[in-house]
């Protein structure tokens, strides 16, 4: 029996940055993308919702993006996966401040590398590498649907001025792990609404 999964978006925090909560199966087996901050807020839908998470699955590490995870792992006692290349900023970020925001560092679980998989209920994500907004910012593929963070956003792509990040990096990845997917995936960003590759290919100018 197939399953259709079920996204809730929550934009949280001053940087409106898009939570994702994914229902994978009809237990209520769940995956959070992005618990970037507002960490009641998200426990009490995830609750109401009668869903289960599973796993914290981020992006990136950047705060926005991250702040909440540990305290969400501490409610529910699921896993951390992250890319190497972003473990230190979530477990130590060198800025205790940013962007107005107070870092909580957390431990991460699962460290993860392009091309694996990660199993919840009946769904799996599958891990794309995509760095250039930060060096271990990937995008996460759930059959036609793509998670991308700050990597590709509805008629933008991420900055790469910040530390870790690249414009080299930025252009290989939008050109050889983007623009190569089916113009029918569906893009959920980290920020922004949400799109799709075709969309992106014919207004995007960075596609
Ligand atoms: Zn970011
Ligand atoms: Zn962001």
């Amino acid at each position: 029996m197939s399953h259709e999964i079920e996204v809730r978006s929550i934009a949280v925090g001053p940087l409106e940055a898009n939570c994702y909560i994914l229902k994978c199966d009809e237990k209520g087996s769940a995956v959070i993308i992005d618990p970037g901050d507002e960490a009641d807020r998200l426990a009490h839908t995830i609750k109401e919702a009668g869903l289960k998470p599973e796993a914290i699955l981020l992006t990136h590490g950047h705060i926005d993006h991250a702040n909440a995870a540990g305290a969400l792992k501490d409610s529910f006692g699921c896993p951390i996966y992250i890319h190497r290349g972003d473990r230190d900023i979530v477990e130590r970020g060198e800025s205790p401040v940013l962007w107005g925001l107070v870092r909580n560092h957390c431990a991460v679980d699962k460290e993860i590398a392009d091309g694996d998989e990660i199993a919840v209920g009946d769904i799996k994500f599958a891990v794309l590498h995509a760095p250039g907004h930060t060096s271990g910012s990937v995008c996460y593929r759930v059959g036609s649907l793509l998670f991308t963070g700050d990597v590709l956003f509805r008629g933008s792509i991420g900055r790469t001025d910040l530390p870790g990040g690249s414009d080299a990096d930025m252009m290989q990845t939008l050109k050889t792990r983007i623009s190569v997917l089916d113009g029918s995936t569906l893009v959920y960003p980290g920020h922004g609404p949400e799109t799709t590759i075709e969309h992106e290919k014919k207004f995007n100018p960075f596609l």
